[in-house]
């Protein structure tokens, strides 16, 4: 539908479809308030299109039905944990403690859970108990839950969702926000509300807004299109404020299709040694090794590549390792990885460790100093200076192979600060009247802190939407 050309006004606007806003949405129309939902892309859905659909809650009848003791107390303690402290414990307690409800009520309605789960941990720090599920089709699995409870409403006109629609500014009227200003087709309409409830996603699209307020390189986006961080920027320009800089963290990364900025990504390395325990070194701009290899924790490897200049490394090897190794890039065969070699910007090929070192811009003696010291530790069966434990053989071995690996950002460390009922708040952390916010938005770092904790971005988004929606929507008395 269009937006129409007209003012329109209902109990609760959202703005965003995605993963919040549609929980959101469902949750209010079954509270019988009347919801108005703006979305700037052609379908709703948001980041579910791409999401792994990986969320974790305690207590859930999943879990007793499998006997497995669990409470929202242990979710926030392993997340607290994990994040070495770092995450917001009001809102991860909000989100463990409303968690369990939103699952059970995704199962009712016709989720389930794949057959493997829940479990402690996949591609995470594990928890300490089974609480990690997923469905079959990922965040598509979710999505479709979604719709389905959508439907009716949409059908009943309770809730009008308006596509093509960006919101591009809050309303005001004093301190409180009545509404937002949007642009469809080239019209400009307002739409009025009791509450407005942004769920616009993260900013990661955006590569300069996500420089910005990270202060970090984006060399790559893979995320959901719509992740423009809209949002935050309307809301800090009616007086709310971003936190959680010093809690940014990017992904270990991915091997670049260019320099061009943005790239893509065309196939990442594999870094968890669970899958591929790493035969090969990792060095940085200096030539330096600056980690161990095979460190288990995707925290610690995420962390020890984004502490490196551009947060990038190369991955160095010989020919004994390319011929006896699996192939080391997800899903790449050893044809496809040898044909890279023959010309693709990322990936060089030399006879001496010299000569591949000026092929990829580093010091060639210090390269040349850095595989030494490894082949010694590796001779000795022990490295002493990061303590990596798996090292089948020394690389020496010519010609020699370096593959230019990148990190960046997926979702959105940055985000909207909120109070714990989800009220975002000022620089003075005075609730704005009218104003409230959930999903990506709040920021990766009020979720899990400067860590990755599994499912601590869709669990609480779908949680937020949830609550924010039952309480937002009623109608006024
Ligand atoms: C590849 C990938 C895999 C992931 N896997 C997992 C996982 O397994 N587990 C997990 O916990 N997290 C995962 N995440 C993160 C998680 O999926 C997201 O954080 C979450 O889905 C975001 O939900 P959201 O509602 O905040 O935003 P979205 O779902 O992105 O929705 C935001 C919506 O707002 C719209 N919008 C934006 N600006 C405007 C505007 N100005 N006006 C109107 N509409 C606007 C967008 O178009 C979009 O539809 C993953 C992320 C990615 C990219």
């Amino acid at each position: 539908m269009a937006c129409p050309d007209a003012l329109e006004a209902s109990d609760l606007l959202i703005v965003g479809g995605g993963t919040a806003g549609l929980s959101a949405g469902v949750a209010a129309a079954q509270a019988g308030g009347r919801v108005t939902i703006l979305e700037a892309g052609d379908s709703l859905g948001g980041t579910l299109f791409l999401s792994a659909g990986q969320m974790s809650a305690a207590g859930t009848r999943l879990q007793h039905a499998l006997g497995i003791d669990d409470s929202p107390e242990a979710h926030v303690e392993d997340i607290m944990r994990i994040s070495a402290d770092t995450a917001n414990p009001t809102i991860v307690g909000l989100a463990a403690r409303h968690a369990a409800e939103m699952y059970d009520w995704l199962e009712s309605c016709g989720f389930s859970a794949a057959p493997a789960c829940p479990v402690v941990g996949i591609d995470h720090e594990p928890y300490s108990r089974r609480r990690f599920v997923w469905g079959e089709d990922g965040g598509r699995s979710i999505l479709k839950v979604l719709m389905a409870q959508l439907g009716p409403h949409l059908r009943s006109r309770r809730v009008a969702t308006f596509l093509g629609t960006r919101v591009t500014r809050l309303l005001t009227e004093g301190p409180a926000v009545v509404g937002a200003e949007c642009e469809s087709g080239g019209v400009t309409v307002r739409h009025l509300a009791r509450a407005t409830l942004l769920t616009t996603g993260g900013y990661t699209a955006n590569v300069a807004m996500t420089e910005k307020l990270t202060g970090y390189e984006q060399p790559a986006v893979m995320s959901w299109a719509g992740a423009q961080g809209d949002g935050l920027r309307m809301a800090m320009d009616v007086g709310g404020r971003a936190r959680g800089r010093e809690n940014v963290v990017t992904r270990f990364g991915a091997i670049l299709e260019s320099d061009a900025k943005p790239s893509r990504a065309i196939a990442t390395f594999e870094s968890y040694p669970e899958r591929r325990a790493p035969w090969e070194i990792y060095v940085n701009a200096a030539g330096r090794r600056f980690m161990r290899e095979d460190e288990p924790g995707i925290g610690s490897r995420s962390r020890a590549l984004q502490d490196q200049p551009r947060q990038r490394c190369w991955i160095i090897f010989d020919q004994t390792i390319l011929d006896t190794a699996s192939p080391g890039i997800r899903g790449w065969t050893r044809a496809q990885m040898m044909a890279a070699f023959d010309g693709h910007a990322m990936f060089a090929r030399a006879d001496s460790l010299q000569a591949l070192a000026l092929a990829c811009g580093l010091d060639g003696e210090a390269l040349q100093s850095t595989v030494a010291r490894y082949n010694a530790s590796q001779q000795r069966g022990a490295d002493a200076a990061f303590g990596r434990v798996h090292m089948p053989a020394p690389i020496m071995t010519g010609p020699f192979y370096a593959i230019r690996q990148q990190a960046f950002a997926t979702t959105s460390s940055v985000g909207l600060a909120v109070d714990g009922e989800l009220r975002v708040i000022d620089l003075a952390d005075r609730p704005i009247p009218g104003l409230y916010a959930a999903g990506e938005i709040l920021g990766a770092a009020a979720l899990m802190g400067r860590s990755f904790c599994g499912g601590m971005m869709l669990t609480p988004a779908l949680t937020f939407g949830r609550l924010l929606g039952r309480t937002l929507a009623r109608p006024a008395a």
